[in-house]
């Protein structure tokens, strides 16, 4: 980014004052000074004065800045203009900087509300494949996962001198470094790299005093096996949360384990919510003079759904009963329900004899054929597929969008 010169130096200086401490003052003095302001002016000391409400909010800003070297070291270089530009800096909350300083309890939780600001690993997400049999009646699965957890031996610092870990000088402990290169006099572009000495961490260890189990990186891969309880009635992407199972680090508040379920394709019903669906074919004689349908539900029973008498089902028609559908979560003994959709099996083209033709005939009388006339043509119906193009249009020269495309022609078409 550009910038040019900012504040003039003296606005350099506000949050200094405001926390009463001089330039030269170190971490400590800092933290010491933010500490006594905020609870004199803390608006649970101050209930209704917008004077101390005011000052809260400024101690918080500046403290949040003055205690992160790399935002005081740009707000001493260019003001608190140059921390807006340059990485968008807006003042946090002055609460939350609050109570990351003294914890959420100090007044007795009045008014304060917040959690501790404790950065939060990532969430580690798992799918697992449920058959629709499980889904229906639930079941506990484990899980084995390998995670990243604190070391046992040295309780994540890295190494069990307790002086040994120090605070890499490079990067002040940031992990980052601010990298600002002047590119034309009175303008400067500022970038973040990883600080080069530390790998990013903020720390140094002397490779002598390194932990022997973790090697100084504090986490150790652990095996765990989780126990998944899926519940009847769960369906495809439900998510089961083990809240806090995810990877550990130090200073982070360990992440999610997901668990989202992926319904595997049934080979008989397809599921839609609570209800199910399923196919079956009929042979003609069935469809016209009644069936029974076997089907084996998926908790293994047998079931036998009848035809009501009198009943003839037509291709594509469906049927359906109540409660043989999926359970209700939460509530298994609430089902859904399950329809069928039947198909019809005709006889094959030649296979019906003559015999047999008019013995239908005799059931099923045909319609009178059309009167007799001179001037009919006869023709005869053929298998086509209306979805394919029709390969006698156009006479097989270019497509209509051809035409389209290339506006009038001068040779239309040649002599065939
Ligand atoms: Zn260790
Ligand atoms: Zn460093």
């Amino acid at each position: 980014m550009h910038r040019g010169p900012q504040d003039p130096p003296e606005e350099r200086d506000k949050f200094y004052q405001t926390l009463g401490v001089p330039k030269t003052a170190t971490e400590d003095e800092i933290k010491k000074a933010y500490r006594k302001l905020a609870i004199k002016y803390h608006p649970d000391k101050n209930p209704g004065d917008p004077t101390a409400a005011e000052k809260f909010k400024d101690l918080g800003a500046a403290f949040e800045v003055l205690s992160d070297p790399q935002k005081r070291k740009i707000y001493d270089d260019y003001g608190e203009e140059g921390l807006k530009e340059g990485g968008g800096w807006q003042p946090g909350s002055a609460a939350d900087i609050f109570n990351s300083i003294f914890g959420g309890g100090l007044f007795g939780g009045m008014g304060m509300g917040g959690r501790r600001r404790v950065r939060k690993g990532d969430d580690v997400i798992h799918k697992i494949k449920v058959s629709l049999e499980d889904l229906y009646r639930g079941k506990t699965t484990k899980l084995q996962l390998t995670k990243n957890v604190l070391c046992p031996e040295c309780a994540g610092k890295g190494s069990k001198k307790p002086d040994a870990v120090t605070k890499c000088t490079v990067c002040r402990g940031m992990g980052m470094r601010v990298i600002v290169q002047q590119i034309a006099p009175g303008f400067v572009q500022q970038s973040q790299a990883p600080c080069s000495e530390c790998q990013g961490t903020g720390e140094i260890i002397k490779a002598k005093d390194r932990c022997p189990q973790c090697r100084g990186a504090k986490t150790v891969a652990e095996r765990k096996v989780l126990d998944v309880g899926i519940d009847a009635g769960m369906s495809h992407g439900e998510k089961i949360v083990f809240a806090g199972e995810g990877d550990q680090a130090p200073d982070l508040e360990p992440g999610d384990v997901i668990i989202v379920l992926e319904e595997k394709k049934h080979p008989i019903f397809r599921r839609d919510d609570m209800d199910l669906f399923m196919k079956h074919t009929l042979t003609l004689s069935e469809a016209l003079c009644g069936f029974v349908v076997p089907i084996q539900t998926l908790d293994g029973r047998i079931l036998h759904i009848r035809s009501k008498p009198g009943e003839i089902i037509k291709p594509g028609e469906v049927r359906g009963i109540y409660n043989e559908g999926m359970p209700r979560r939460r509530n298994p003994f609430e089902k859904g329900r399950l329809f069928v959709q039947f198909d019809v099996q005709f006889p094959k083209a030649g296979e019906l004899t003559d015999a047999q033709k008019h013995a239908i005939e005799a059931i099923f009388p045909r319609p009178p054929p059309p009167p007799p006339s001179d001037v009919a043509e006869e023709s005869e119906f053929l298998d086509i597929d209306p979805s394919m193009p029709n390969p006698s249009s156009h006479g097989g020269g270019y497509s209509a969008t051809e035409e389209e495309q290339q506006g009038p022609r001068e040779t239309v078409c040649q002599t065939q």
